[in-house]
């Protein structure tokens, strides 16, 4: 726990957030500003600041997240669905602990 990140908040339920799944290792929720008909976020309990952070220590949690979209999406009603991973300030990344969108569906 980060005590000054967002999504640290939200992992410790200090922050409210749509829920969709969690785990041991991994919540997911939905975006606030959703991009598309249904956004959600899988984010790694584990406060780790972006994809630069990563080594091989965390293949297994970067596997993890990204088997879970495809499951998650059709949960959410999705036949197909996009992934992004913004990764540090120039490349669009506004929440320093890092996580996987996926969107699909109509634009809202
Ligand atoms: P990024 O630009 O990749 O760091 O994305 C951060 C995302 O977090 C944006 O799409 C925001 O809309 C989303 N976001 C910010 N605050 C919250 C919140 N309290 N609950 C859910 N999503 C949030
Ligand atoms: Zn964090």
């Amino acid at each position: 726990m980060t005590t000054d990140c967002l999504f640290c908040k939200i992992i410790a339920s200090d922050i409210p957030s749509t829920l969709i799944y969690e785990d041991d290792d991994v919540i997911v929720f939905n975006d606030i500003k959703p991009m598309a008909k249904v956004h959600f976020l899988i984010v790694p309990k584990l406060h780790i600041e972006s994809l630069k952070s990563c080594d091989e220590a965390h293949q297994a949690l970067l596997g993890k997240m990204l088997l879970l979209a495809p499951k998650l999406a059709e949960e959410q009603g999705l036949n197909g669905f996009k992934t992004l991973i913004n990764t540090g300030r120039e490349g669009g990344q506004e929440v320093f602990h890092i996580h996987v969108h996926v969107f699909g569906g109509a634009a809202g």
